[in-house]
């Protein structure tokens, strides 16, 4: 998807604003205004301008203060699920349990963890350098843009941002154009939690404001989105140049092999594939069968996708309509090119006769991998099945993609679902499971190929937004240089020690170190 889409923006009395409109109904639900370039630049300068108080401020406290978000989120959380639900017309539960509960999730990891991951930590230091100490630090690097989209507008917002405060930086946050409600949730709840001025800004606004974002004074940028404006954020990141992670598209390919449970795999597929109406870069988007049972696991597909009941969060469904006019538009063209291209549609395949961006649960069978529904990232709440040979065939196939997040095997034989997992070129894998990983605070979360690199959750969550600093320290005890001048007669015990050490023969080593102490000490 280009990055250039925007919801309509009109001009509102006092500039640009994002007119955002029901994805249930169509109906208006308000203007927003658009940050400018001038603002952007000046969020940026306070945010610099925060940074070396919340930097100096001992990490303990800094967790404390964002702890704070619990108890808003305890609060407010019903309130906020129903505006995020208003936003994205995603059910009520999912705006709760996917979006609201991460934060206090990724919070108590990160209270227990986070200390120790940030500290100061001692490392090994050869015999060569006696009387010497080595150690690693992590200094936060500054100033972080986090760009953010639309379809978990509240999560891929907040993970970041509040793992970017715990390490030491400040933040400009600008989420997605197509949920400026959102926006305006997360911007209340730091105000809420009382942060010194300039700690985190929230900004709102399109593809103008985020380039504007990266054009600013920061020292990271940390994008969440499609590719093509991935890499448009990396050539802007390129001409600075500063670090940049890139969270990408995806195409989860899931393996069911004959052995599976395939009751429990067909609800993890449907489950997997239509939560968030598929909106979802971690979603199932290829289903691979094995031939010999691939008929009784489509039929079971129909079940289950039968079962599923679509509508808005009033009529608490457990599929809402498409957050993005536009991305409606992906989903239909993928459906059309597959059939076009000989593959079947049994359940669905059009918009749903009702206002609003509804699109009907679809099950498509008979892909292979030339069609376009399988080559890209469709977005949608479709199920698009691959028959294959077997676990080897689908194991390549899987692998062989522009993509590399996320994906799943499914088997009742689990060391041969690890064996296989552990051939998938993908960032994160699944036994017998779907998108639950994500969940875990524990775990690194991040894609390969066209989905990105970087990691965040987990201390790599911590990590990539600090510097490292290596830090060695003579304590003074021996006051005594193997290697400095002068050089004289010391060829010979140099080699000797270095014959030693790498022998692993330390008597020989610690023999010529001797020779060269008393070479050094005759001066
Ligand atoms: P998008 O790339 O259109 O927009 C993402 C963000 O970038 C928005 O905030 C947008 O305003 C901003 N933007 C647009 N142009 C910009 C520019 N030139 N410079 C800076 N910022 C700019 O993506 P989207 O449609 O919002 O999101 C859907 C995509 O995100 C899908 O491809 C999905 O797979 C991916 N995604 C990835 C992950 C992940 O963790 N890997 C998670 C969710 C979504």
């Amino acid at each position: 998807m280009e990055a250039t889409q925007t919801v309509t923006t009109e001009r509102g009395a006092k500039g640009p604003v994002i007119d955002k409109r029901s994805p249930v109904s169509g109906e208006p639900l308000g203007t927003f205004p658009i940050t400018s370039r001038d603002e952007v630049f000046a969020a940026v300068a306070r945010a610099r301008r925060a940074f070396p108080a919340w930097r100096d401020t001992p990490v303990e406290d800094r967790l404390r203060m964002l702890a704070r978000i619990k108890d808003v989120v305890r609060t407010h959380g019903e309130e906020y699920a129903r505006r995020i639900s208003e936003d994205t017309g995603k059910p009520l539960v999912d705006s709760l349990l996917t979006e609201l509960m991460s934060i206090p999730l990724f919070i108590d990891h990160y209270r227990k963890t986070a200390p120790k991951t940030l500290a100061r930590k001692k490392v090994g230091t050869p015999i060569l350098f006696p009387g010497k100490k080595s150690y690693i630090e992590h200094f936060p690097m500054g100033v972080i843009g986090i760009i953010s989209p639309w379809n978990f507008p509240f999560q891929l917002s907040m993970v970041p941002t509040v793992s970017a405060l715990i390490a030491g930086n400040t933040v400009v946050l600008k989420p997605s154009e197509v949920t400026p409600i959102t926006g305006e949730i997360m911007d209340e709840i730091f105000r809420r939690i009382g942060l010194p001025r300039g700690v985190v800004e929230v900004i709102q606004g399109d593809g103008t404001t985020g380039a504007a974002l990266c054009d600013a004074d920061i020292d990271k940028i940390f994008f969440t989105g499609s590719v093509a404006t991935g890499r448009k954020v990396m050539a802007a990141a390129a001409k600075k140049p500063i670090p940049v992670e890139l969270e990408l598209g995806g195409k989860d390919a899931m393996i069911v092999c004959a052995d599976a449970n395939l009751e429990r795999a067909a609800r993890a597929a449907v489950w997997g594939g239509l939560v968030n109406c598929g909106q979802m870069c971690i979603s199932v988007e290829r289903i691979f069968v094995e031939d010999a049972v691939h008929d009784r696991f489509v039929s079971l597909l129909e079940r289950e996708v039968d079962k599923v009941r679509v509508g808005g969060p009033d009529e608490h469904a457990d599929m809402g309509p498409m957050t993005f006019p536009r991305q409606l538009e992906t989903v239909e063209r993928h459906v059309k090119s597959a059939i076009a291209a000989g593959a079947k549609v049994l359940r669905g395949g059009a918009r749903l006769d009702r206002p609003g961006q509804f699109f009907a649960p679809t099950l498509v069978t008979e892909v292979t991998p030339e069609m376009e529904i399988y080559r890209e990232e469709t977005f949608g709440p479709v199920l698009p099945v691959v028959r294959v040979k077997d676990a080897d065939e689908a194991v390549r196939l899987a692998s062989d993609h522009q993509y590399g997040l996320n994906g799943s095997v499914w088997t009742r034989d689990v060391d041969k679902g690890l064996a296989l997992a552990s051939r998938m070129e993908s960032g994160q894998v699944m036994v017998n499971d779907v998108v639950a990983i994500t969940g875990n605070p524990a775990l690194p979360f991040g894609g390969v190929k066209n989905s990105g690199f970087g990691r965040y959750h987990g201390p790599e969550g911590l990590l990539s937004f600090t510097h490292q600093k290596a830090i060695m320290v003579d304590k003074g005890k021996l006051d005594f240089e193997p290697f400095w001048f002068p050089y004289r007669e010391k060829y010979a015990p140099m080699a000797q020690a270095f014959h030693g050490l790498l022998g692993g023969n330390l008597p020989k080593a610690l023999l010529a170190l001797t020779k060269l102490r008393k070479i050094s000490e005759k001066g």
